[in-house]
């Protein structure tokens, strides 16, 4: 049974839900994304959150997966100040939706003041709702994004075991986990990011701990089927069914567990397609 953590299921079809159940995914969690252009209107905005909370939950039912979001205004899109403040305005009604389990994705992404601003700013929200956040580390700069995204925690004074910091590879990895107290994302892509091969390599290096997997897949070249990649290599490659269990698992479901509405469930079954309402 596999959790995945970070997926944009918004841009992917029906075939790739089928393909995630037969393989043993039963539940997902969407976090709020860029959506291939810069959205101009804070209503936008509030339209996207409103599909990933409800429609996209109920398309994913029918496949026979659970599926949880998360919202924020992400990084790529955290340069329009005047836009962010709009969209953090009135983004409280989503993120109190039964659906929502984080806040998210936020973080950097060119690393600038205005991203500075806009993560700082989501961060105390989440501060005061006590909700878990999702944290994106840029991909390129890596080592500059976490050392920004490290201050960031400590000027809020945010626990950091309420954060899922993702896309992490052997740059960032150590710092991740031996100065801060962050859940740590390894994010698996066919072409860019990191390979199963690397993810293996990582793990036997410092452990599964505080580690979880993603696929992240989303509108580019990723692929949704990413954990099942990673837990057969790591099978093959000889690591322990406990190890892998926490990767694709267990770490996971204690992350989003910081959550109220995170009660997942693991027993839908997918429904005839000729049953579906619309
Ligand atoms: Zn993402």
């Amino acid at each position: 049974m596999i959790i995945e953590p970070h997926i944009h299921m918004f841009s992917r079809t029906t075939d790739d839900y089928q393909s995630m159940y037969r393989a043993g995914i039963r539940v997902c969690v969407e976090p709020s994304f860029w959506l291939g252009g810069d959205r101009r209107y804070a209503g936008t905005f509030f339209d996207y959150f409103r599909l990933i909370l409800e429609f996209e939950t109920v398309r994913a039912r029918r496949f026979g997966i659970d599926h949880f979001a998360a919202i924020a205004c992400n990084p790529k899109e955290a340069s329009n100040t005047r836009l962010v403040d709009e969209v953090l305005a009135g983004m409280g009604e989503y993120l109190d939706h039964e659906r929502c389990v984080a806040l998210g994705e936020t973080g950097f992404d060119q690393i600038n003041d205005a991203e500075e601003y806009a993560l700082l700013r989501q961060l105390k929200i989440a501060q005061e709702r006590a909700l878990p956040v999702i944290i994106h580390l840029p991909h390129v700069n890596k080592s500059a994004g976490i050392e920004r995204t490290v201050q960031c925690l400590r000027k809020v004074g945010m626990d950091e075991r309420n954060v899922y910091l993702d896309h992490n590879t052997e740059d960032t990895i150590d710092m991740a986990l031996d100065e801060t107290r962050c859940v740590c994302g390894l994010t698996v892509y066919p072409y860019s990011k990191l390979t199963p091969q690397r993810v293996s390599a990582i793990v036997r290096r410092v452990g599964s701990e505080r580690i979880i997997v993603s696929g992240s897949a989303d509108w580019g070249v990723s692929d949704p089927l990413s954990l099942v990649k990673v837990v057969e290599y790591l099978k093959a490659d000889g690591h322990a069914e406990a190890t892998i269990d926490r990767l694709v698992f267990a770490n996971a479901m204690a992350f989003y567990s910081r959550s109220p509405n995170w009660r997942p469930r693991f027993d839908l079954k997918p429904v005839d397609p000729s049953e579906f309402q619309r």
